[in-house]
């Protein structure tokens, strides 16, 4: 099996004056790595690897024309020769494989995140603390000039083209809707007049570059914010942008203000191409879609389906660097898939980090985080098949070591296993299959139903054991704890015990969410279809009315469960869940229903349910279940006994640390421990 399997994703797209060697656009995604030390280095060591592995065109992530259009203090720029020269260790790199490279050149607008930021009005962004400042017309002119400039010396600094941002709330979004431009002057009112900033960018940019530069725009084709767009406006602008010049249409989805998920687990996949399909045959240039395409099967079939002429995969790209080779060379099992988690990619641009990815730790630290086989292979054990165990295992055996990994379950993947049970979560299947075929690939002996213990491996056979069993369930000391309707999630995930129909969950840290999204699902939530998706958030599915959603009401199921979520800590419940992700499981939830109590104190649990004190006062909380999601613990027998007979011990995940656990640590920690043994 190889590129046969598909036709189109490897169909070469012809631009007239350059060739795309397949369907496929590695979308732009900020890293942080502009804005390191020898960060263009970096950037073209990971840019470079995915070249190598067969991307049709990448786009970098959104460099700014300009001060004013910086998304934070001091984000790249291109605004002279000098930073053009910067940059060519990137596309030099790129350029030794067959991918084009293009530069996205993003202007933040109201959204930037500092003092000097600009908008066409004066309005502040519900997601920003800056008041922008209402550009003169003299700036609009300069703004404009700056995007050119910019474009100019992305050609100096070798790239193919650029990508011009125009959606997602930006600066040009800004321009185009009514709701963030309330200008009476020639850019503003009437559509013709908030649509001149855009068209002049364009013009001006292909008379600067010429014929034979890449000109993508990403266009709002669904801005998911109300009073936005419609969709003979959207049709009016994308005609308009292919006479000014622009020889590819990228989609963009919901601005960054819009309160409906667009990205995250629990959007199904490919999800919105049906938006792209919807302009085809409005234009005659090629249509790029996107959002939620994590594997090779799946832009095939949208592809297929004529939904548009080139799919992006952005965070796809993160979580394996030869997704397209892969799929080339009929490997497409061997993909380590998108789990579209956002904890490591977006979560870290939240927080100021570095991006990486979490089931992929050497995103983004291509020059640091290498596994070079080894001239001293050595004899290891890996207790535990979760992701911690399963990583150190495949890496430390493709690294030339001989490996045995030891499982007591009878199947491998640890806490993924309970995970992947949670409505949205399905995605982590994917992360488990991977496992499989590295396993099988990297020759590892492993030993499922296989409780190891300190005498079995420390008879000789090991010169290595490295420690990866994960964490215990913690015992909450409330009184009743141990009664017969008391359940830990544990019981509830894998055992299978069924909650009655009122059920309290005690902890509301990212297990206590899940439990209930878990238990309050209806049909709908599971493996929900994109028609079950855009009826539960409101999106019209015709896409007609401004924004795709004026009017429509999200048609969120309400559960049969009544559910009650605890805290002891005082403060919003959730506050600690994924900056990105968060909200969305606060939303769903509250749709469904469910209460979220904090600030208590438990008192006992009895046949009546929960009895906690808040606010000074004793209650009971009837309910016919506790559900028990309290965090864990971590034991430390196993390598307290191995260090006493001196064998040599590495403890990684769960089993060296339970607080903050979660799989990004147990698998960085893993894969650092791998490259070293
Ligand atoms: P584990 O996954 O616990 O694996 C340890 C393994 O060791 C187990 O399979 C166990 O059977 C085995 N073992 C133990 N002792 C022995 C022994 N003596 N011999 C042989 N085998 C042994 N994390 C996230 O980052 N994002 C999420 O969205 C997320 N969602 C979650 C949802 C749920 C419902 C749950 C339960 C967890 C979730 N987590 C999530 C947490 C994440 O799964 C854990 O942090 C991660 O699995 C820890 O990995 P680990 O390898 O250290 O341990
Ligand atoms: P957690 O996030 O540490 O939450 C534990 C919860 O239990 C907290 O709400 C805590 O709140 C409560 N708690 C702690 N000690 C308690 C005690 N003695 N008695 C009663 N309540 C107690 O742990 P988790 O929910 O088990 O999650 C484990 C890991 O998996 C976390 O690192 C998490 O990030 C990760 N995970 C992530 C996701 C995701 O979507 N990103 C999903 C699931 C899990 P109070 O102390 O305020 O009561
Ligand atoms: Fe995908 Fe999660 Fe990796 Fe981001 S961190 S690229 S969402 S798997």
């Amino acid at each position: 099996m190889s590129k046969e399997k598909f036709p189109n994703l490897f169909k070469p797209l012809d631009l007239g004056f350059t060739t795309i060697a397949n369907r496929s656009l590695m979308g732009s995604m900020h890293t942080g790595l502009e804005e390191t030390k020898d960060g263009y280095n970096k950037m073209a060591a990971y840019l470079g690897e995915r070249a190598a592995g067969g991307v049709g065109i990448i786009v970098t992530g959104g460099i700014s024309p300009n001060r004013e259009g910086w998304v934070k203090p001091f984000s790249a720029r291109m605004s002279k020769s000098s930073h053009a020269k910067k940059h060519r260790v990137i596309t030099d790199r790129v350029h030794e494989y067959e991918s084009k490279i293009c530069m996205q050149i993003l202007h933040a607008g109201r959204y930037a995140y500092h003092p000097f930021n600009v908008a066409p009005s004066a309005l502040k962004a519900p997601i920003t603390p800056f008041k922008p400042r209402e550009m003169s017309e003299s700036s609009i002119q300069s703004t404009i000039e700056d995007f050119v400039t910019s474009a100019a010396l992305a050609r100096e600094a070798g790239y193919d083209g650029v990508e011009i941002m125009g959606s997602e709330g930006y600066l040009i979004n800004e321009f185009i809707s009514a709701q963030t431009n309330r200008r009476e002057d020639e850019w503003g009112g009437a559509y013709e007049n908030r649509i001149r900033f855009p068209l002049e960018i364009v013009r001006k940019t292909r008379e600067r570059v010429g014929d034979d530069f890449i000109l993508i725009f990403r266009l709002s084709m669904l801005d998911l914010v109300p009073k936005g767009s419609d969709w003979q406006e959207i049709v009016q602008l994308a005609q308009e942008l292919e006479k000014a010049g622009v020889s590819l249409l990228n989609t963009g989805i919901g601005w960054h203000e819009a309160r409906i998920p667009t990205i995250a687990t629990m959007v199904p996949r490919a999800a919105f191409t049906w938006v792209t399909k919807k302009l085809k045959g409005e234009v005659g240039i090629p249509l790029v879609t996107t959002n939620r395409i994590n594997m090779p099967s799946v832009a095939e079939e949208v592809l297929a389906r004529g939904d548009a002429d080139m799919v992006s995969m952005a965070r796809p790209f993160l979580a394996d660097a030869e997704l397209i080779k892969k799929a080339a060379e009929g490997r497409e099992d061997e993909i380590n898939t998108c789990i579209a988690c956002n904890q490591a990619c977006l979560d870290h641009v939240f927080d100021n980090k570095l991006t990486s990815c979490l089931v992929n730790p050497r995103a983004c630290h291509e020059t640091e985080l290498n596994f070079i086989p080894t001239d001293a292979p050595k004899n290891i054990a890996v207790v535990g098949a979760g992701p911690a165990g399963l990583t150190a295992a495949t890496l430390a055996a493709q690294r030339g070591h001989k490996v045995v990994l030891f499982e007591a379950d009878s199947k491998i993947g640890g806490q993924f296993n309970m995970a992947k049970e949670i409505p949205g979560k399905e995605e982590f299947r994917e992360t488990i299959r991977y496992y499989q075929t590295r396993l099988d690939l990297t020759g590892v002996d492993v030993r499922l139903g296989h409780k190891v213990d300190a005498r079995e491996l420390s008879n000789g056979d090991f010169d290595e054991v490295i420690i990866a069993t994960g964490v215990t369930p913690r015992k909450t000391g409330i009184p009743g704890e141990d009664r017969d309707n008391v359940y830990t999630y544990i019981d509830v995930l894998k055992h299978k015990k069924v909650p009655g129909k009122r059920v309290a969950i005690i902890g509301a840290g990212g297990i206590g969410f899940d439990m209930a999204v878990y238990l309050s699902a209806g049909e709908s939530d599971i493996d929900s279809s994109t028609r079950e998706f855009l009826e539960k958030w409101g999106i019209d599915p015709e896409n007609e009315v401004r924004g795709g959603i004026d009017g429509i009401a999200p048609g969120h199921t309400r559960s049969d469960r009544q559910i009650t979520v605890f805290q002891r800590s005082k403060g919003k419940v959730g506050s600690r869940l994924g900056k990105t992700t968060g909200w969305v499981h606060r939303m769903e939830l509250r749709q469904k229903d469910v209460q979220f109590i904090a600030n208590v104190q438990y008192d006992k649990i009895d046949d009546a349910g929960l009895h906690y004190t808040s606010g000074g006062q004793q209650r009971l909380l009837e309910v016919d279940n506790v559900v028990i999601c309290a965090g864990q613990n971590t034991e430390h027998q196993l390598a307290d006994e191995l260090k006493a007979a001196n064998v040599k011990v590495h403890i990684i995940g769960g089993a060296s640390k339970a607080a903050e656990l979660d799989a990004k640590r147990a698998i960085n920690e893993a894969a650092y421990l791998a490259a070293a043994l």
